[in-house]
């Protein structure tokens, strides 16, 4: 997306937002820094317009990401009955929103702002860029193309998507843009170390067990390339550890040195089996994903099973061989 299209892009979203009364905004389930970054970002961008506005998710912010500015103010179901313009962020389907759907399903108007691949939700003004490593970093281009007053907690808020999804600036799609913005977001106030404390130095002791749990038990196949582990209900039982808890174990598995694809299963509730995906180089594993009736990016992709976890694993693992013997 260059600038003109960002400019055009950002004319549009100005005029569309600036004749709703009430806007609506959400993400996806089990949300993320990028999820809970932007959907926040675009909240505090609307409360300095003075634009009434409700920050939606189905599951809380997981307890890493409670220091976002805002973040105990998102809620499960809205407090009004109705708003005139939906925003969703980071999701490339309106499924991933979960049991909050119908509540912007009803909205006159909806914009999306995204960077997956390929796209299955609609919008009447779509802002999508699958070349950009978050949704964060969308954002953060359209509200300067719009002239935004961006406060110290938007940066924040923005800083913790873009560091997240480039897992700080490590993975491939890490782009000169991401570190110039953040450039940017840092001089607007943005608190990275904040960030950097809460993202990576607030592991809870229960999840510190799991990730015990993970090490002791980790799998490896086709000379040690491909590995996995699966987490079963009963390790999550007894270590007290939660589905927020696992964020990170699968990049964890992939920083293996002879590891090119990662799979990590784990039955957080009973009989749902996240699956996390992550791969290095040209592996496709979103395309794993899809096959599986989930989604994602080429290097970070995932799904969901309701069959036992062995077996789940054993087809994945099956299906992973295959893309990691065939290029
Ligand atoms: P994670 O492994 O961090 O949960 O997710 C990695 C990527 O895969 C994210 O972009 C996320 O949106 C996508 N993803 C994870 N689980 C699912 C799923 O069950 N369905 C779909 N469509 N995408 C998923
Ligand atoms: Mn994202």
């Amino acid at each position: 997306m260059d600038s003109k299209e960002t400019n055009a892009l950002a004319r549009r979203f100005q005029e569309e937002v600036g004749k709703a009364s009430s806007v609506l905004v959400g993400s996806h389930l089990n949300p993320d820094g990028d999820a809970l970054g932007s959907a926040l970002a675009v909240g505090h961008y609307l409360d300095g317009l003075g634009i009434a506005n409700e920050v939606l998710c189905h599951h809380k912010a997981p307890a890493n990401l409670q220091f976002l500015p805002g973040a105990h103010q998102i809620r499960q179901t809205p407090k009004r009955a109705s708003h005139d313009l939906a925003i969703v962020v980071d999701l490339d389907s309106l499924d991933r929103l979960g049991s909050t759907a119908p509540y912007f399903e009803k909205c006159p108007q909806l914009i999306l702002l995204d960077h997956h691949l390929p796209h299955r939700s609609p919008g009447d003004l779509r802002i999508v860029d699958p070349s950009a490593p978050a949704t964060s970093l969308i954002l953060t281009r359209l509200l300067l193309a719009c002239d935004a007053d961006i406060t110290a907690d938007m940066a924040t808020c923005l800083l913790t998507g873009i560091v997240t999804d480039t897992g700080s600036f490590r993975f491939r799609n890490t782009t000169p843009e991401s570190l110039s913005l953040s450039a940017v977001l840092l001089e607007r106030g943005g608190d990275i170390n904040l960030v950097s404390e809460q993202i990576y130095q607030s592991t809870p002791i229960a999840a510190a067990r799991l990730m015990g749990i993970l090490y002791e038990r980790m799998r490896f196949t086709s000379h040690d390339r491909l590995c996995w582990c699966e987490l079963g209900h009963d390790d999550f039982v007894k270590t007290g550890a939660t589905d927020a808890d696992t964020e990170g174990l699968a990049n964890d598995l992939l920083s293996i040195e002879t590891v090119q694809i990662a799979a990590l299963f784990r039955e957080s509730r009973p009989g749902k089996v996240r699956t996390s995906l992550r791969s290095r180089h040209a592996f496709d594993v979103a395309e794993v994903a899809r096959e599986f009736g989930g989604g994602g990016h080429a290097n970070a992709a995932g799904c969901t099973f309701e069959e036992p976890i062995h077996q789940a694993a054993e087809r994945v693992v099956a299906r992973l061989k295959i893309c990691l013997e065939s290029s």
